[in-house]
């Protein structure tokens, strides 16, 4: 009996019996049973499933993006209380990017081999629609292949509102500017007596839903997140997938999933520990095995780490997220985790676990594949150089 054997016979014993008979035949699981999975304590087997459903979908590969976060602003009309990153008029830290600032940044992660720019801000008080069409089109102009993944639903329903627009027809004038797809932030967990105590004031679940529901139809796409490791139970949780799946049903217009584990410092929620291994780890495989209509799950390494990021691709994970050259939101409420990762970093933390290393684009699609056996890839080596020591330099 070899060890796969030995793993599917282990997996068809006791609680895991139907569970397992499920997965393997790629049917749908109840939130009943999504919760029993969340409940076990055998990781391991838990892990096996998600990795069973991923590879079926995803086959060897995993991939991550060479990308850069760019904040335009963090003034924020808003205070939600998980938030270490807003800032109001009145702080001496608030910043705020000018049109030509954010271009010229836009160049310099050109130089680096940046395919994608995420760009997010806070609820900016008064800056007018314009600047945001504005910013679109200027880093289109930097050069159009760069790929704009930008705003929450949120700042869509804000600007939306400043501009006195329908968010379809806000939308429909930031694609006219240049944007490619929403980001998937904002969505922290969706039941709203738990969305009261740690994001009061901001738009309900439906409201989210709703913009990417209205985004997706337009034939636009987005990925969707889930903060989760604060007040919320198992079932909140089990409660949030059911709704992304849900809407995922509706209009297929999600590219993939990024749980985001919270980060407990410099907020006003009393949760002083971050999620364990063990929580983020099950929390992947769960969400790998529950949504079953979504291609692709992100082990945020900004979050969790690089190395727990790694062990989650053997967890129902596929997909390690970017090289993001400047990470603020996370970091500010904590993340000790390097402000980067280099293409390198990313190639060997895939190829360690046996998969084939992919640099895919803002929707998935494949950059570049690492065949070559490790030692041997002159070119994602020297990839890397240039990133360090342009980074180096800046
Ligand atoms: S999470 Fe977003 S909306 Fe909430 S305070 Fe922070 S920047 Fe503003």
């Amino acid at each position: 009996m070899d060890s796969v054997q030995k793993m599917n016979s282990f997996l068809q014993q006791g609680e895991w019996r139907g569970l397992y008979e499920k997965a393997a035949a790629g049917e749908r699981f109840s939130e009943k049973e999504a919760l029993r999975l969340f409940e076990s304590k055998d990781l391991n087997a838990l892990g096996a499933m998600a990795s069973l459903v991923c590879r079926r979908k995803n086959g060897a590969r995993a991939s991550f993006i060479v990308n850069c976060y760019i904040n335009y602003s963090n003034y924020c009309i808003l205070s939600c209380q998980f938030c270490a990153f807003a800032r109001k008029k009145r702080d001496a830290d608030g910043m705020q990017f000018t049109v030509e600032e954010i271009a010229s940044k836009a160049r310099a992660a050109l130089a680096v081999g940046v395919t994608e720019l995420h760009i997010v801000g806070g609820l900016h008080p008064s800056l007018p629609f314009s600047y945001y069409t504005e910013m679109l089109r200027a880093l289109k102009a930097v050069d159009a292949r760069l790929q704009l993944k930008c705003f929450t639903a949120i700042e869509i329903l804000h600007l939306a509102w400043m501009a006195r627009k329908s968010v379809a027809d806000t939308l429909r004038e930031l694609r006219e500017a240049g944007l490619d797809s929403l980001t998937g932030g904002g969505a922290e967990i969706f039941r709203p007596e738990i969305r009261s105590r740690i994001a009061r004031g901001k738009e309900s679940a439906e409201e989210y839903l709703d913009v990417h529901r209205t985004w997706h139809k337009m034939g636009g796409r987005s990925t969707c997140t889930m903060l989760y490791g604060h007040v919320e139970s198992l079932a909140d949780r089990v409660d949030h997938l059911r709704q992304l799946r849900d809407l995922q049903d509706e209009t297929r217009g999600f590219t993939g999933f990024v749980p985001l584990p919270y980060q407990p410092e410099n907020n006003d929620i009393p949760v002083r520990v971050p999620p364990t291994g063990f929580d983020s780890l099950r929390t992947i495989a769960v969400s790998r095995i529950y949504l079953d209509n979504f291609d692709h799950i992100t082990a945020y390494w900004v979050g969790l780490s690089l190395k727990l990021a790694q062990v989650a691709l053997n967890y129902g994970a596929d997909d390690l997220h970017g090289t993001i050259l400047e990470e603020h939101i996370f970091h500010m409420a904590g993340a000790t985790t390097p402000q980067l990762q280099t293409e390198a970093e990313m190639v060997k933390a895939i190829r360690e676990t046996g998969r084939t290393p992919v640099q895919r684009d803002t929707f998935y699609q494949p950059v570049k594949i690492w065949n070559a056996p490790p030692g041997e890839d002159a070119t994602a080596a020297g990839v890397s150089q240039v990133l360090e020591s342009n980074l180096a330099s800046a």
